[in-house]
């Protein structure tokens, strides 16, 4: 007999119903059943667990124990999610479609972050100032208490520890919300917590909704130092406003309308191959996504015939097949959000080259020529595997449409021009420029987007300063 699974809230290092034994189920996308149930928690678990966290750092040992101790903790993390990849990967293919080899990729990253940022903190230098007076000042950076990072479903666990991960290394404790539609693998990684040896209350995970739910409670508790979310501009101009309240700080990693920009001296297999990623990883639910893409007029014709011929020949399946390159999108709410852009294609005067609807929940990679610019097609995220495509004549035009809209998350560009290359990356409003190349990371680099696409820079040094309070002690050394 299948025993469906069920996922608790980890809260005080335990794993717990809610209080009032409320639970909801979370769908499998492919097959579009349930699959597993989860505890649906409220303003209550979210209270009990930032009480946790509160205890954990305020009495507890994580902020006292150094960053050696914590160093090690935070690897035994890593390495026992590396040992359940397939247990973590299965979760997040399954809660929001994505395809298995990519879930496992995302494990890997995951396990990753609790590595790199263990190891940033622990190896992290600060200035020393010496000064003319006879004093010297140095910098302290202190944890900055209880963090509340609140994540979106699409790179679930990947982007969770993101934002856990370096929290933790700088000594705070956490209270992790994850999407609703994507709880499974946010409630291993906190089993996975407390069978790695974390203090209790270190790292708690309440499962719940945003408004009027756990997402709310933890962006209006006082209780809490800092609030790191991902996810829509929209959610993040409510968070922001709620943690005005309390003069919270926040980083915000918002939506995006990406550009992808092809100049006709570009390597061409490399462009078409990249833009075939950039859009259609993850059934273009990425919010890097190069959505729009700009192709020089000389080259248009014969890019967009390989683009498109490759578009269709994506294998499209259930996600769990390991050999599934393209799935469904993720919920039924999401599918007819984006299935709402292309109904309206012709009305907007606009034609789809190659895509449109698959099987149940699936959009097939799918190809808009002719949009006016516009459009709502080019101008709203669609979040979805869908691509406007427009030729341009020059660089100056191109910077302009390039830039022409409220976000600016990343921009990629493929050149052979060296000079252009340097160029056109200075010009363009985003906060990542990828050059002929897109999606690589160094957890080192600043990221993050400017306008609409967010406020504040994660990673590396800029991790640090966001979680920690950095502290200047002047000293007196000279005293005669
Ligand atoms: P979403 O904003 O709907 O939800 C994200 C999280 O916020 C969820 O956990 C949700 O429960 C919570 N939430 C919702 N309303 C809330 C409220 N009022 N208070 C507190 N919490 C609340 O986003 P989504 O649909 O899960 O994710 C897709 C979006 O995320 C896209 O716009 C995408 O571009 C963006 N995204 C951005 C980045 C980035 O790094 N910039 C990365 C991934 C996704």
């Amino acid at each position: 007999m299948d025993v469906t699974p069920f996922f608790g809230h980890i809260i005080d290092g335990k794993e717990i119903e809610s209080a009032d034994g409320s639970r909801f189920v979370t769908v499998n996308p492919w097959t579009r059943e349930s699959w597993a149930e989860v505890a649906l928690g409220g303003a209550l678990e979210a209270d009990l667990a930032i009480a946790a966290a509160r205890r954990a750092f305020d009495e507890g040992p994580w902020p006292r124990m150094g960053f050696g101790t914590r160093q090690e903790l935070l690897h035994r993390l890593g390495d026992l999610m590396e040992s359940h990849t397939d247990e973590l990967a299965a979760a997040d293919s399954r809660d929001m479609g994505k395809p298995l080899a990519q879930c496992r990729h995302d494990v890997a990253r995951a396990a990753l972050n609790f590595r790199f940022f263990a190891d940033h903190a622990k190896m992290a230098v600060a200035d020393t100032l010496p000064m003319d007076t006879g004093h010297h000042a140095y910098v302290r950076f202190e944890p900055a208490g209880v963090v509340g990072p609140i994540a979106p479903w699409n790179f679930a666990l990947m982007l969770e520890t993101w934002k856990v991960a370096p929290a933790l290394a700088w000594g705070n404790t956490v209270v992790l919300k994850p999407a609703e539609d994507t709880p499974a693998s946010a409630a291993i990684l906190g089993r996975l917590a407390i069978e790695a040896g974390f203090p209790d209350g270190v790292l708690n995970v309440v499962h719940g909704y945003g408004p009027d739910s756990v997402g709310e409670a933890l962006t209006t508790d006082p209780r809490v130092d800092r609030i790191t979310f991902t996810g829509e501009t929209g959610t993040g101009r409510i968070i922001a406003a709620a943690a005005a309240k309390n003069l919270t700080p926040v980083s915000l990693e918002l939506g995006g309308k990406n550009a992808n920009i092809v100049f006709a001296d570009a390597e061409l297999d490399n462009a078409v191959d990249w833009s075939i990623q950039s859009i259609f990883r993850n059934a273009g639910q990425i919010c890097l996504s190069g959505s729009r893409l700009y192709v020089q007029r000389p080259i248009f014709d014969e890019f967009l015939a390989r683009f498109v011929a490759k578009a269709e020949a994506m294998k499209i399946g259930d996600p769990l097949d390991p050999t599934t390159e393209f799935g469904p999108l993720a919920t039924e709410e999401h599918f007819t959000k984006v299935k709402g852009y292309l109904d309206t294609v012709e009305a907007e005067g606009g034609r789809i080259a190659t895509g449109d609807l698959g099987e149940g929940w699936v959009v097939r990679p799918t190809v808009l020529v002719d949009m006016p610019l516009d459009s709502t097609q080019v101008r709203e995220e669609i979040f979805g595997p869908v691509v406007v495509v427009h030729p341009f004549d020059t660089e100056d035009e191109v910077v302009a449409l390039a830039n022409g809209t409220p976000y600016g998350l990343d921009a990629q560009l493929f050149t052979e021009n060296l000079s252009r290359a340097h160029r056109v990356s200075a010009r363009l409003d985003v906060g990542t420029v990828w050059v002929n190349c897109s999606f690589i990371r160094d957890l080192r680099a600043p990221f993050g987007g400017v306008g609409s696409s967010g406020i504040g820079r994660e990673g590396g040094n800029f991790s640090r300063e966001f979680f920690t309070e950095p502290k200047a002690v002047i000293m007196q050394v000279d005293s005669a």
